[in-house]
């Protein structure tokens, strides 16, 4: 397969990064497979990207809101029009399975045709005033945009900051995940062709380096953020208190499940949730709290089903999970599965490295369930981020709670039971951002308000999904109007 040579988008032109240096991406259910080589960005190709936007921030921010639309809504149209060619490069990058990644790729573009139409109702409001005038509030943009994303939906997670942002009328500065350059490349290739003023938008390449300097400048007004809580605190901290900072961190996400479910769903619903994308979600169910009644036949059958799991390249027909996306990945969750089993939790099935049947130079894990988990043990604690789950047992439905409560996180948080009453008292009082009853933790609506609590959440427009998401890229004044006579 042919490799592709990225380039950052600088001041309107696909540029090498200035110190020359590049990375490589490869398969990572193939290692021999180069994806391609992209520029290592550092704080000199933030530097040269900055100046540009004084032009382009200010064209598009004078750009009515019929051409906003039309603009996100083209890109929209051409990345469907991709949508194959698309999914099985999302695949070759980050390794999910293709039905997976045609998933994302449908949903990045109507996450761009949603905030098309948002474009159109950026909107204030008006108060009376005392003296026969006129009080209201006016929403403008706030002016150059820093979007610092994950690879774990390198498109989807982009669609919905740089969407919204650009519908609001800001420039945007994208500084995608170095696991997943080319997916980045090809949205912002998709807007341009889409006529998006070529000065509008940035991509920089890199990691870290290149993300801190992009949240440090004071020229950027606003910085999304979505990725590991540590990097998040780091991020914020430079933002500092007076440019805005939305972050979006990791989980530790439990579902807990009642004496009155129904155990096949349940195992189903959990399965899903943990193994899905490879356990590689923010939404992934990582700790199972089962009422002692039904722990152990929910158990057997979670095993049983994680035990069947197809496991390899996501190109493959049949296959239910594809590889981890990097080798820092399958180090943590190989490293997480010796320490569960030191610190005393038993370890069912899984958890090993797969490399027979064509999997020999790819990242392949077999799905880890362990028993016995108690909640001070660092597989209770700790985002693990890959397809490893943890079963926990309690008495009843108060310490079901407690249980479930018991991390700093407060991401996603699901139920599973026939009881009503119990279910709305979960979502009242589980400390999460996103509850779901008798659904698997992962997967959102893109027109509901989708942010964490605790540790997940910056907890300032932590919105990331649905309209208020629009919110945080527009600034608002409030103006007093009287008559002069
Ligand atoms: P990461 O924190 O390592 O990296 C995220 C992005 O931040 C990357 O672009 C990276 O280059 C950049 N970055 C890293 N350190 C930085 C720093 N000090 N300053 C500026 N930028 C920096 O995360 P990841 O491995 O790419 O993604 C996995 C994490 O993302 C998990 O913790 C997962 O829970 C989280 N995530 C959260 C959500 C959510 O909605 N809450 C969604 C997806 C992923």
């Amino acid at each position: 397969m042919t490799s592709t040579s990225g380039l950052n988008l600088v001041a309107g032109q696909w540029t090498a990064a200035h110190s020359g240096k590049v990375f490589s991406r490869r398969n990572p259910a193939d290692d021999d497979d180069l994806v391609g080589e992209f520029p290592e960005s550092s704080m000199a190709d933030v530097e040269a990207a900055l100046p540009a936007f004084a032009e382009g921030a200010a064209e598009w921010a004078a750009a009515s809101a019929d051409r906003r639309a039309e603009v996100l809504g083209r890109a929209a149209g051409l990345l469907e029009e991709r949508r194959a060619e698309l999914a099985a490069e999302l695949v070759r990058e980050e390794g999910k399975t293709l039905a997976e990644a045609t998933a994302e790729t449908t949903r990045t573009s109507l996450n761009l045709r949603f905030y098309a139409g948002e474009a159109h109702r950026v909107a204030g409001a008006s108060y009376p005033a005392d003296d026969g005038g006129l009080v209201y509030t006016w929403r403008e943009p706030v002016g150059v945009v820093g979007a610092i994303t994950p690879w774990n939906f390198p498109l989807t997670i982009p669609s919905r900051k740089i969407g919204p942002a650009l519908a609001a009328g800001n420039a945007v500065l994208f500084k995608p995940s170095p696991v997943t350059p080319l997916m980045a490349q090809r949205l912002v290739e998709a807007l341009l062709a889409a006529g998006l003023p070529s000065r509008a938008v940035a991509l920089l390449h890199g990691g870290a380096a290149a993300g801190a300097a992009a949240a440090a400048d004071p020229r950027v007004a606003a910085v999304t953020f979505t990725g590991s809580t540590t990097a998040g605190r780091a991020v914020h901290a430079l933002v500092g208190p007076s440019r805005r900072a939305q972050l979006e961190m990791g989980g530790k996400n439990p579902v807990v499940v009642l004496q009155d479910a129904d155990l096949d769903r349940a195992a189903r619903i959990i399965v899903k949730g943990a193994f899905g994308l490879s356990g590689q979600a923010c939404t992934g169910t990582s700790r199972v709290i089962a009422l002692r009644q039904v722990h152990d036949p929910l158990l057997d059958r979670v095993v049983e089903l994680a035990g069947k799991l197809a496991v390899g390249d996501g190109m493959r027909p049949g296959v239910d999970m594809g590889p981890l996306a990097a080798d820092f990945q399958l180090r943590k969750v190989l490293d997480h599965v010796r320490v569960g089993q030191e610190e005393g939790a038993d370890l069912m099935t899984g958890g090993h490295r797969l490399t027979g049947g064509g999997r020999e130079r790819g990242l392949f894990v077999a799905p880890a369930v362990f028993a016995g988990v108690c909640p001070e043990m660092r597989l209770a604690r700790e985002e693990i981020f890959g397809p490893v789950l943890g079963f926990q047992c309690a008495a009843d439905f108060e310490e079901a709670l407690e249980l479930a409560a018991a991390t700093e996180y407060g991401l996603a948080s699901g139920i599973v039971t026939r009881d009503l009453g119990k279910a709305l008292a979960f979502a009242r009082r589980s400390p999460s951002g996103l509850v779901k009853v008798n659904q698997p933790t992962t997967g959102t609506a893109m027109n509901v308000p989708f942010g964490g609590l605790g540790e997940s959440s910056s907890q300032t427009f932590k919105e990331q999904a649905g309209p208020t998401a629009m919110l945080f890229y527009l600034r608002e004044k409030s103006v007093y109007l009287s008559p002069l006579d």
